[in-house]
C-alpha cells in the first residue's frame, strides 16, 4: 500500500503514520525526520537544511526529491510506504508521480487530514510549555512565530495539493480534531474504501 498523509503542520500526520506503519508494517516515510536526522549528523544536506526549518520555511524541492527518491529505493519501502509531510509542492507531486511511474507503481490513496488551525496553535503551545515544564527539549521550530510560517508555508504552497489530488480521484478526507484513535479508524476505512476501488 502506497499512501499520503496530508495536512497542515501539527494535524498529526506523524502520529497517525507511525500507527498506520506498525499496523500494516510498511514504513513511515517523514521527510520532517529525515532532514533533521541530517541535521543531526551535520552531513551537507543538513548544513544547507537547518536554517530554513528552524524558520518554518520550506526546504528546496530538489533536495527533498532527492532523499525521497533514495529511500523509497531501499528494500523496505518494496511493500509501500506511508508519505508524511511529503509531498508539500506541486514540484514534489508532479517528481513524486514521474518517480512512481519510473517503477511502474501506483498511489493507493492520499488522506487529508482536516483540522481546525487556531487549535493547532493553541496545542502546539501546551505541547511545548508541557514538555519544557518536565525538563524535555522542543524542536527549534516549535515556537509561535517559526509555526506561523509553517502555516503560511502550508497555505501558500502544499494546500494547492488537495485539489491536485482530487483531481487524480485519490483524495479522501478525514476528521483530524477526532480523538486519535477515531482518526485512525476513519483513515482504515478510506483506505479500505480506497482498495475496493
Ligand atoms: P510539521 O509538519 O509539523 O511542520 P515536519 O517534521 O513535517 O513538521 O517538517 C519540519 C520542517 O522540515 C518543515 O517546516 C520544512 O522546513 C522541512 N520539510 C519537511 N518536509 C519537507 C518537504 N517535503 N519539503 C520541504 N521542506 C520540508
Amino acid at each position: 500500500m502506497r499512501l499520503i498523509l496530508l495536512g497542515p503542520p501539527g494535524a498529526g500526520k506523524g502520529t497517525q503514520a507511525k500507527i498506520l506503519s506498525s499496523k500494516h508494517g510498511i514504513p513511515q516515510l517523514s521527510t520532517g525526520d529525515m532532514l533533521r536526522a541530517a541535521v543531526a549528523d551535520g552531513s551537507a544536506v543538513g548544513l544547507r537544511a537547518k536554517s530554513v526549518m528552524d524558520s518554518g520555511q520550506l526546504v528546496s524541492d530538489e533536495i527533498v526529491n532527492e532523499i525521497v527518491a533514495e529511500r523509497v529505493d531501499q528494500p523496505d519501502s518494496a511493500r509501500g510506504f506511508i508519505l508524511d509531510g511529503y509531498p508539500r509542492t506541486v514540484v514534489q507531486a508532479e517528481s513524486l508521480a514521474a518517480m512512481l511511474e519510473g517503477k511502474s507503481k501506483q498511489l493507493d490513496a492520499v488522506i487529508e487530514l482536516k483540522v481546525d488551525e487556531e487549535a493547532l496553535g493553541r496545542r502546539m503551545e501546551n505541547r511545548v510549555r508541557e514538555t519544557l515544564a518536565a525538563g524535555g527539549s522542543v524542536r527549534a521550530d516549535d515556537n509561535a512565530e517559526s509555526f506561523r510560517r509553517r502555516m503560511s508555508e502550508y497555505h501558500a504552497k502544499t494546500a494547492p495539493l488537495s485539489s491536485f489530488y482530487a483531481r487524480a480521484g485519490l483524495l479522501r478526507v478525514v476528521d483530524g480534531m477526532a480523538a486519535m484513535s477515531a482518526v485512525t479508524a476513519a483513515i482504515e476505512n478510506q483506505l479500505a474504501a480506497a482498495v475496493r476501488n
